[in-house]
């Protein structure tokens, strides 16, 4: 992984993870696909891989993440989907030319029309979307509960009441916080950063 660059936040959902190329959206905003080649990078690990991606194919991106992020709130929310956001999404979906490929181990994949057809794999990534914000999967749209961050996220634990977007970020941050918010309390000072 190229140094100097945020690293990714990668979920087993397709669309959330997408969508979490951009983290506290709410605080001091991460931008995690910053240049052309760290959405080609980010791709390559979500299993779309493709040759090249040109300024225009990422500010296409961008428009469907943000896109995604706005619908998957408003379904968590159980608020009317913003038309222009279903819009972007149905565009996208439209647009992309994937295949789902059976391996011989029994595996998904997916096969682009071309390697630099980048269309394609954002088509896949609405499509994902669809599936979630339509309810069509096993899981619950969920907003994180962390002030900063406010993150559309799938939940999909049995009990349906995750509150963090990632325990590892999100969850941890807000551990510590009331562990020191408790050490305040009681008069010691807080030894966990
Ligand atoms: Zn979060």
């Amino acid at each position: 992984m190229p140094a100097g660059f945020p690293d990714f936040r990668l979920g087993s959902v397709l669309a959330t993870s997408f969508t979490a190329t951009l983290t506290e959206r709410r605080g001091d905003a991460v931008e995690r696909i910053p240049t052309p080649q760290r959405l080609v990078d980010w791709l390559a690990v979500s299993g779309l891989a493709v040759d090249s991606c040109t300024t225009a194919q990422l500010e296409l991106a961008r428009e469907l993440r943000e896109s995604i992020h706005a619908a998957a709130t408003a379904a968590a929310l159980h608020d009317a989907l913003p038309a222009s956001a279903v819009q972007v999404i149905n565009d996208r979906s439209i647009q992309g030319r994937a295949a789902a490929i059976l391996t011989p181990e029994g595996n998904r994949q997916w096969r682009l029309s071309s390697p630099s057809c980048l269309e394609d794999a954002l088509g896949v990534i609405a499509a994902d979307a669809i599936s979630i914000i339509a309810g069509e999967r096993d899981g619950k749209l969920a907003l994180c509960a962390s002030p900063t961050c406010r993150a559309a996220f799938f939940d999909t634990s049995q009990s349906r009441t995750r509150k963090w977007c990632d325990m590892n970020t999100c969850g941890n941050r807000q551990k510590k916080a009331r562990f020191n918010a408790n050490q305040r309390k009681n008069g010691t000072r807080a030894s966990v950063p």
